[in-house]
């Protein structure tokens, strides 16, 4: 069966579950679209260079295309998630009607995973809560717990850093402190030996939380 673009859809039904949180996403670089020798065009391209800007924004994006492999296109509209509800709203809507799903946390996918025109993204930008445990017993274990953090769909290593290393621990991430610490990092998009043990394609599941072992420095 075809993929129906978004906008041959209604979304009001998806905004009554969601919100305001359904938003319309236009490009980061629209200013330039638009004039690219206008003031507004040098303000977003000066601003681009930062990635928490661009991440701030459900149409940006660490890339905005790889050798004329792919070009980077936002989404048509944007559930920017806060709550399980959220996704699960977005999903069934999508689902329903055999509209197309991208989910993007920070948007530094390498290959343009994050991005699709015409689709619904599940942005997890939001869902950014890390919780340090002391002692983590896996549901349904009888270990008497280890030091673990858990973290949010769209937290970034930084902010994962920070926690963890306030409460005196390390954990074990990426070099580049602005990619998210779970969706894509943790599902084979890592360059480290960390993300690759968990080898499933990106882009099936939306993990709302992972919970990473921590060490003492
Ligand atoms: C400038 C730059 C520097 C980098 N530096 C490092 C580094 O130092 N170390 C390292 O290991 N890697 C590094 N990477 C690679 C990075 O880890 C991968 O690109 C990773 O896939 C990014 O994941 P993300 O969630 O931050 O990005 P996103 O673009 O948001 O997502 C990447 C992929 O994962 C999917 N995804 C995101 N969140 C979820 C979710 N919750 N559920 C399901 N699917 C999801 C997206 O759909 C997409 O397919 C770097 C990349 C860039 C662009």
């Amino acid at each position: 069966m075809s993929e129906v673009r978004l906008d041959e859809l209604d979304v009001g039904q998806l905004a009554e579950r969601v919100g305001d949180r359904l938003l319309r996403v236009v490009s980061a670089l629209r200013p330039c679209q638009l004039d690219s020798s206008s003031p507004a065009c040098s303000a977003v391209l000066q601003a681009v260079a930062n990635p928490y800007f661009l991440q701030e924004d459900p149409g940006g994006f660490q890339t905005t295309g790889w050798l004329g492999a792919f070009v980077t296109q936002p989404s048509l509209y944007a559930v920017a998630a806060e709550t399980p509800e959220d996704i699960a709203a977005a999903v069934t809507f999508a689902r329903d009607r055999q509209a197309r799903v991208v989910i993007k946390g920070t948007g530094h996918d390498y290959l343009g995973r994050s991005s699709a025109p015409g689709s619904l993204l599940v942005w997890t930008h939001r869902m950014r809560e890390i919780t340090v445990h002391q002692a983590f017993v896996p549901m349904g274990s009888s270990d008497i717990g280890f030091p673990a953090v858990t973290v949010g769909a769209g937290a970034r290593w930084l902010e994962v850093y920070q926690a963890v290393t306030l409460c005196g621990r390390y954990v074990q991430g990426g070099g580049c402190t602005s990619v998210g610490a779970t969706g894509g990092f943790t599902q084979g998009g890592g360059f480290g030996s960390f993300s690759k043990r968990f080898g499933t394609a990106a882009g099936n599941v939306v993990e709302i939380e992972v919970v990473l072992r921590t060490e003492r420095f």
